[in-house]
């Protein structure tokens, strides 16, 4: 019998919440790869997204803000065939967390990282998070938002990750579907999950996101995958993802921008990396200043 991925804890996230779609759409991937509940890890920092491992019939780890990817790596590594989803919002990812978030891309260390992007502090009375726009003023905002915006899905290309996708809370259906690749992919992945908090941003609703987002599937021609058979057009495609990753605004692309199938994860890498610098150690060096200490 497939294994039931929901306990039966109340949850607390507010009527209308992205958050709702969301951890639908991971119960229904996980069960939809027919995993069981000793493959699969749930890791969260803090805010309402970190609830979600509680949510989950799963082993999960409700950790610190902004710590959350040290510790998934460091499960990750512990047993390299465990699936990792590591579920954060955008204050917790990409503000406190930014430093762990573009050393993880870095490390590709097979990570399926959800970002509940909502622009918002939620849990914590709405301040501005990392991805509202400069200027713009919410209602839970007592004056307009005075920093900039980070792009979440440009830093995941520059950051190295190798999977690179965007998903919206109310297409559960697309939603379900990357989440299933990301937790298949080899190495690290992001997928940024535009979602409505419609206790503290009343702009950026779910009326606001369905008006915008466009699938980037629905253009036949659009083709994110590089394997061994099309390793040299990695520079193309990346490129390519790059340009989409910038577009905002009246249309907002969702889907794969970036499936890099060619880069090797941490977890192999440390393999033939580390055992050969243990059996073969450098020689030790006297290095002396020029004060002769
Ligand atoms: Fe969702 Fe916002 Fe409520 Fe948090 S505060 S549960 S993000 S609606």
């Amino acid at each position: 019998m497939a294994h039931n991925f929901k306990t039966d804890l109340a949850i607390d996230w507010c009527p209308g919440c992205g958050d709702f779609g969301i951890l639908t759409s991971i119960t229904q991937a996980l069960t939809e790869l027919n995993l069981g509940p000793h493959d699969v890890v749930a890791v969260s920092g803090i805010g309402c997204s970190g609830k979600t491992p509680h949510y989950l019939n799963i082993a999960g780890v409700h950790t610190l803000h902004g710590r959350s990817i040290p510790y998934a790596t460091g499960v990750k590594l512990s047993n390299p065939n465990l699936k990792v989803i590591l579920t954060g919002g955008d204050g917790d990812l990409l503000s406190i967390g930014a430093g762990h978030f573009v050393a993880e891309g870095r490390r590709n260390s097979g990570l399926a990282i959800i970002l509940f992007d909502n622009a918002v502090y939620g849990l914590t009375k709405g301040q501005a998070a990392p991805t509202m726009e400069l200027g713009e003023k919410t209602k839970g905002l007592s004056r307009e938002n005075m920093f900039g915006k980070v792009n979440p899905i440009a830093l995941a290309l520059t950051s190295g990750y190798s999977f690179v996708a965007r998903g919206f809370s109310f297409d559960m259906k697309q939603l379900k579907e990357l989440i299933k690749r990301a937790i298949m992919h080899e190495g690290s992945s992001v997928i940024d999950v535009l979602q409505p908090c419609p206790t503290y941003n009343n702009i950026n609703s779910m009326e606001w996101y369905k008006q915008r987002v466009y699938k980037l599937e629905d253009d036949k021609s659009w083709d994110p995958v590089i394997n061994q058979g099309n390793k040299s057009d990695l520079s193309q495609k990346y490129h390519e993802a790059y340009n989409r990753a910038l577009e905002w605004g009246d249309r907002i692309p969702t889907g794969v921008f970036f499936d890099n199938q060619t880069l090797e994860p941490f977890t192999k890498r440390i393999n033939h990396i580390v055992p050969s610098y243990l059996e073969n150690p450098p020689a030790a060096q006297v290095v002396s200043t020029s004060d002769g200490y």
